[in-house]
This record gives structure tokens, sequence and C-alpha cells, in this order.
């Protein structure tokens, strides 16, 4: 049995704020992941089929994997049509927040949403939110991912009925990711009567672990056997992992957003590593992303370190500054951690 989580008076001011909004946007994290879009999508086709004028924003560009998802050409990318996206805030009556806690995750658009007097509503599984930032917080850290979530939201706030065969595989796709396919984050048997419900749509989720999870270009596929076999090292004693990629190794194997998706993960095969710190130099700024085994946690080192945060086992956050001040951060990180 699926037993409700929610507060009975939050799901009335979300109904409220619902059933009084003409315009709706919903909006989630950067680098948007697939339970970020999914649940952003999913929760956009449900407010489309009550007649709400519902917009998703997203703060830049989706990577190409997840394309597939239903009404992926109706997003709006903020750092590719800032003047639409800013418009549909401006007129939105209500903002929903998925799969981030705090405004400073979404960059620019974080700012144009505080010009906005529109209440906002959370609905995220990260632990610490801004709690003064939103009218009303669904924060549940223990959940898999936001898209648990964005169901239980709509069947206990009595939407249900509208659920239909695409909400139910961007919901599927969201689950799917958040927890490496089943393999983190899922060990509440209600997970998996949600997951069966959702087959009750027809979904295909062979063609979906293939079109989200296992699905890339024969350059990817090659810079990540390249960061394996030459950028990985390993300090046993420490339990740790490292690989970097520079600008010119990127480019070297013609990296596109998303070509790197899942190699943070690869390190952790190796029973003597419990931690892994990845950087990759992107344009702006070396983009850090961490993974950890069991009670070894990595979002206090992105928090402290990365002006970042995360879950306990899978972490992120920004360096700016050279690659050699990143290594020089990265040995000071492994010169404090004992290994538990
Ligand atoms: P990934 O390594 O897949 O980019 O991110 C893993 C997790 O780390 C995300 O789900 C998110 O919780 C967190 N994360 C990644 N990058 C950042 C960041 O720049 N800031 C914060 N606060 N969290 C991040
Ligand atoms: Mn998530």
């Amino acid at each position: 049995m699926i037993n409700p989580i929610l507060d009975v008076d939050i799901l009335g001011q979300v109904h409220e704020l619902v059933t009084r909004a003409q315009n709706i946007v919903i909006t989630c994290h950067k680098s948007p992941d697939g339970d970020a879009i999914g649940a952003s999508l999913a929760l956009c086709r449900v407010l489309r089929a009550m007649g709400k004028r519902t917009d998703v924003v997203v703060p830049d560009t989706v990577p190409r994997t997840l394309h597939f998802l239903p009404m992926m050409r109706d997003v709006t990318v903020f750092t590719k049509a800032e003047l639409r996206a800013k418009h549909l805030i401006e007129q939105a009556d209500i903002i929903f927040c998925l799969d981030f806690n705090s405004m400073s995750r979404i960059d620019k658009l974080g700012a144009l949403i505080n010009e906005s007097q529109a209440p906002r509503v959370l609905i995220d599984h990260h632990l610490g939110p801004d709690r003064s930032a939103y009218a009303v917080l669904i924060s549940y850290p223990e959940a898999s991912s936001t898209c648990e979530l964005v169901y239980r939201l709509l069947c206990e706030v009595g939407y249900a009925h509208l659920i239909d065969e695409p909400v139910a595989e961007c919901l599927y796709v969201g689950i799917m990711t958040d927890t490496g396919n089943f393999t983190y984050s899922s060990s509440n048997p209600e997970l998996y009567e949600i997951v069966a419900n959702l087959m009750t749509y027809g979904i295909d989720k062979e063609q979906l672990y293939k079109l989200a999870m296992n699905t890339f270009s024969a350059d990817s596929v090659r810079l990540q056997g390249y960061a394996l076999s030459e950028k990985m090292q390993i300090f046993a004693d420490k339990g740790m992992a490292l690989i970097t990629l520079t600008k010119e190794e990127l480019a070297h194997f013609h990296y596109r957003k998303g070509d790197t998706e899942g190699l943070v993960n690869k390190p952790l095969a190796i029973p003597e590593v419990t931690r892994v710190i990845f950087m990759r130099e992107d344009a702006e700024c070396i983009k850090v992303s961490c993974r950890s085994q069991g009670n070894c946690s990595v979002n206090e080192i992105c928090e402290r370190h990365f002006n970042g945060g995360g879950h306990r086992n899978a972490a992120g956050g920004d360096f700016y500054g050279t690659m050699d001040e990143a290594l020089d951060k990265f040995f000071t990180i492994l010169s404090e951690i004992n290994n538990d």
C-alpha cells in the first residue's frame, strides 16, 4: 500500500493555489537531469490537462539524451530565450520549483524569479531547503526523486485521473535516473508500488532505459574510456579516486553536454574506492561532481570547498580557477580525509 505522506494543509494550499491560477511556470535546477526535467514535464502536462496555461522554464540546456521526452519542444531555455522566460515569469500566478533546494541553484533565472510576487511551491528531495524562499514546501530528502514526490502529490491532491502515458513516462524516467536504475536511494518498498502503477499506463521501461541511460555517441564512449584509462588516479589508502578532464581533452573528443554522464560512478566499482571526485573544465568554471559509497559522504566536501552541495552519496559544485588550483584544492581535501 502507498501510504499518504503529504500534510493535509499543504495539499489544501497547493489545490487552492492551482485552482486560482491561470498562468503557471515550472522550473528546475541548472544542467537539468532526468529527475528535474521528468518531474517538470509530468507536472506541466497534468496542469495543462486542467486547462492551466503552463510553461516549463529551465535555467540552461537539457542534455540531448533527454530530448526524447514528451513535450520537450515546449520547454523554454532561459539562456537561449531570456525575454520569453522573463515574460512567462512575469505572467505567472504560481511558480513551481522542482528538484532544487535554494534559488542560488538556478543562477540568473533565480534573480528573475525573486522579482516575481507569485507564490513559490517547492517540490524537492535535497537536504536543507531554504525555507524562507517558498510559500509552500514539499521537501522530503528521504524520497528517491522529485518524480516520486510529484507522483505522490498528484495522487494525494486528487489529480491522479490526469496521469496518462506521457506523464507516467516522464515520472518513470526521473525515478529511474535518480536511483541509477534502482541501484541506490530505492529501498522503500512503496517505490516499487509507485513504479507498478506507472507501468499500468503502458510505458516501455526497456526503451526508456536505453534512451535515457544508455545512449552515448562514439566520441563520448571514447572520451569516457580515455578518462578511465589515462586520467583516473586512485589513492587507495584514502579510498579516493580522482578524474580530471581539461578543456583541451574535452575538445579532442568533440565534447558535448551530457557526454560524461555516468563517468563519475565508474570508479566506485573498485572495492577500495569509497569516494570519487570528477573535475571537468567547462567554459566558465570547473564543474565538480562527487560520488561515494555507504556512510562516506561527499555533500560536506562540496559545500565546504566547491560552493555546492547535494546528497550524501551524490553531490557537486563549481570551482573558479585553473585546473592546477583545483588540483591543489583536491590535495587539501585528500589530506583532511580519514578513510572511514
Ligand atoms: P551531478 O554530479 O550528477 O552533476 O550532481 C549530483 C547531485 O549533486 C545533484 O543531484 C545535486 O544534488 C548536487 N549538485 C551538483 N552540482 C551542484 C551544485 O553546483 N550546487 C549544489 N548545491 N548541488 C549540486
Ligand atoms: Mn533529483
